[in-house]
């Protein structure tokens, strides 16, 4: 247009322009190039550098360079895109030649990480090197004026992967697409579980409306509680079952599309075992053509849900899927696209108005979170055991992992293992310094310390949850840190779990925490209410606790007299026993005591049905104390609280005031501590961060209360505020602890 010559290429340092022509046609380009008019519409220019070149030869055409893999990989793998508009578009019209294909992709959607094998980011590194491209396929790739130019998974029904639809033994019953497609419709409405190969991974698919269908599907996937996750096509449909409201819709619509939290209406149809417990159903929109394809027979709204037995690694691969997954699905919707990284669905929820991630994967992974200083050395953050992520810093760039999961599952370890090497090379890092919790007894530990030749720095949890929201934030502190969560190990050995930090991404101070209370049962503390339960009643009371007095209470939780005689002298001989000041158990002992359940099947469930049950408007609160000497740093005391919402209980309060005081006073308790803080260190910003914060009803409140009193507050939104999250505020600090020390 500007009739300039020269040429382009990609390396793995980003993209590289040479120029020749007039002066002033080049600073018109350079100009358009800033604005970003006329950029495709996923491509996003972070920095921009030019400079005068000697001309050597005089070029007379633009072409367009093979990459170049030699030099430091920055970013060139980005995330999985959801089909765009256009490629709608053609796919509904019967006169392209993709009419009706469910791989049609173009530069602007379809896949990417989940298909990268290596960089640089060119089809033979991908799992789409075995398909050849046909003659129509290969002239739109080549065409600089084309949307599908160097659209590396570009493909057509002569030419690309195709679908088939098998039993449950893997014996085809259908290949002709719109058979399959129309068949598995038809398998679905009826009520039949199908495991249908995505994008990142396989999704168990069943009909929402159908609770014996649905129930079935938990039955035979060992999934007995928690909530699963629903598509469909059209945000109309979201809306008859959920409150959407403009950002959520926003949200919903995202190339990203991410399950969004949305509140549940009460008039839905939706199946009750769908996500009983919880007052949310997550909602996701079609992203790949064979989602929409489906939807088009005329389904209204299915459970879609990972391709997995209990906690077990997302399935990606076809024969593992017949393997696995036979005795749960009726039928597979498979395809010949390899997915080389399996990709979860990323989920995301709503805090004080804004977005906030709860589980980063596919759409957001592997784009990096850019820092405004380099890190001195590559980082690995080897995260946390639940909920596992981990994260390389590089040159200004974070890196976090997607969603890898509780690494004590064998095969969740082997993946995490295996997903650190993969990342290392798509990304060239070669870490310097590796960053680890301090648990001695975590996976993520262990394998940090044994990696060779690194320099290892183990970083207190609650501290890394802080550092991961000044890391989203570009801030290095000291800020006022609430950290609260179910479990880290403290710098005292002891459990901590709530706690007020002054933290930067050098160091910090423990100002106040929960007063400690001993938990019986290391490993089945986070499971059985009854054991925090007994801890804090002993606290409570002390000597006036007796397990008669109380077995009014106890028998709902725990009916067995005996074990709770064992738990008991368990507490007072210490035997087996932590001090902690888990906030999370506390959720898990008033949630019991309200009669919500009295186990965990997964993390959080009864924290969840606590805040599920909240009555809305109430706005009172128990009593508390905060206690502070020189010494020591200042104690949250719950004893008055718990006492009196024994009395509510007894007075038979209704469950829902109950809960809605609960969090308040937890609110108030931070609050407090927080103005402590301010008060001591003449801070003014709070950082919120740890799973409690999953909670929206308390993370809302807690937010509004600072605001009133004047504090800026901060909490995570581009990383879980639970456990997920841990690995970036661990890379923050050791890359900037690495920096000091040089
Ligand atoms: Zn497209
Ligand atoms: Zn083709």
């Amino acid at each position: 247009m500007l009739g300039l010559t020269g040429f382009v290429y990609n390396d793995t340092k980003g993209v590289t322009i040479e120029l020749q022509g007039p002066q002033q046609n080049i600073a018109e380009f350079l100009t358009c190039l800033r604005s970003g008019t006329d950029k495709p519409p996923l491509a996003e220019i972070k920095s921009l550098e030019s400079s005068d070149v000697a001309t050597i030869e005089a070029d007379d055409k633009f072409v367009i360079r093979k990459s170049d893999s030699a030099g430091t990989a920055l970013s060139q793998v980005t995330a999985d895109i959801a089909t765009c508009r256009d490629c709608l578009a053609e796919m509904a019209d019967s006169e392209d030649f993709r009419y009706r294909y469910p791989f049609i992709n173009c530069t602007n959607c379809g896949p990417r990480y989940s298909i990268v094998k290596s960089v640089p980011y060119d089809r033979p590194n991908t799992t789409m090197s075995v398909f050849a491209m046909c003659d129509r396929c290969v002239a739109q790739y080549k065409d600089v004026a084309d949307r599908r130019f160097h659209a590396q998974p570009v493909a057509c029904g002569a030419c690309g992967p195709k679908i088939r639809l098998t039993d449950s033994e893997g014996k085809t019953i259908q290949e002709e697409t719109d058979k399959v497609i129309s068949e598995t419709a038809r398998l679905l409405m009826a009520g039949k579980i199908v495991a249908i190969k995505g994008l990142g991974g396989f999704h168990l698919a069943v009909d929402a409306l159908n609770n014996e269908a649905v129930q079935r599907l938990r039955q035979r996937k060992r999934r007995d509680h928690k909530p699963f996750a629903m598509m469909t096509d059209k945000i109309e449909k979201i809306r008859k079952y959920a409150v959407v409201n403009e950002s959520g819709q926003r949200l919903l619509e995202n190339s990203q599309r991410p399950i969004v939290l949305l509140p549940k209406r009460e008039d839905s149809k939706i199946a009750t075992s769908v996500a009983e417990g919880v007052n949310t159903f997550g909602f996701m929109l079609c992203y790949t053509p064979l989602h929409y394809l489906l939807f088009a027979e005329g389904l209204e709204v299915l459970v879609m849900t990972s391709g997995n037995i209990l906690d077990e690694p997302l399935i990606c691969k076809n024969e593992k899927a017949l393997e696995r997954l036979s005795c749960v699905a009726d039928a597979f919707l498979m395809h010949d696209r390899e997915i080389y990284r399996q990709v979860d669905d990323s989920i995301v929820h709503f805090i004080d108005g804004e977005p906030v991630l709860l589980r980063r994967a596919r759409g957001y992974v592997p784009t990096p979170l850019l820092t405004d200083e380099n890190a001195p050395v590559d980082v690995f953050a080897a995260g946390a055991d639940l909920k596992n992520t981990f994260c390389f810093a590089k040159q200004n760039q974070l890196i976090c992992s997607e969603h890898i999961g509780d690494l004590e599952d064998a095969e969740v370890y082997h993946h995490y293992v295996n997903s650190i090497e993969h990342l290392r090379g798509l990304f060239e890092v070669e870490p310097k310094t590796v960053v680890c919790d301090l648990h001695p007894g975590y996976l993520s530990t262990q394998y940090a310390l044994s990696i060779p030749n690194a320099r290892v720095i183990q970083v207190q949890h609650h501290w890394a949850h802080i550092a991961s929201v000044l890391a989203e934030h570009g801030l290095s502190g000291p800020v006022i840190g609430l950290s609260c969560d179910g479990t880290g190990y403290g710098i005292d050995e002891a459990i901590w779990g709530c706690e007020c930090l002054i933290a930067s991404l050098d160091d910090f101070e423990r100002f106040g925490h929960l007063v400690y209370y001993s938990l019986a049962g290391a490993d089945k503390a986070s499971k059985e209410a009854v054991r925090p339960l007994l801890g804090l009643l002993k606290k409570t009371y002390g000597d006036d606790f007796g397990l008669e007095k109380f077995r009014w209470l106890l028998e709902r939780i725990e009916p067995d007299k005996d074990k709770q005689q064992i738990i008991s002298e368990q507490l007072d001989k210490q035997i087996n026993t932590v001090e902690t000041s888990s906030l999370g158990r506390v959720f898990d002992a008033v949630a019991a005591m309200l009669s919500l359940g009295s186990y965990n099947h997964f993390e959080a469930q009864l924290p969840m049905a606590l805040e599920a049950i909240i009555e809305s408007g109430i706005e009172e609160y128990y009593d508390f104390e905060l206690i502070g000497s020189s010494s020591k740093p200042l104690q949250l005391h719950l004893d008055k609280m718990l006492r009196q919402l024994i009395a509510d209980i007894r007075e038979k309060t209704a469950a829902g005031v109950i809960s809605a005081k609960f969090h308040n006073t937890v609110a108030a308790g931070l609050l407090e501590m927080a103005k402590a803080a301010r008060k001591s260190k003449r801070l003014n910003t709070v950082v919120l961060s740890g799973g409690v914060f999953c909670n929206r009803y308390l993370t809302t409140r807690l937010v509004r209360l600072l605001k009133q009193n004047d504090f800026s507050v901060l909490f995570n939104r581009d990383v879980p505020s639970n456990d997920g999250g841990v690995s970036l505020g661990q890379a923050a600090i050791a890359a900037s602890l690495t920096k000091h020390q040089m």
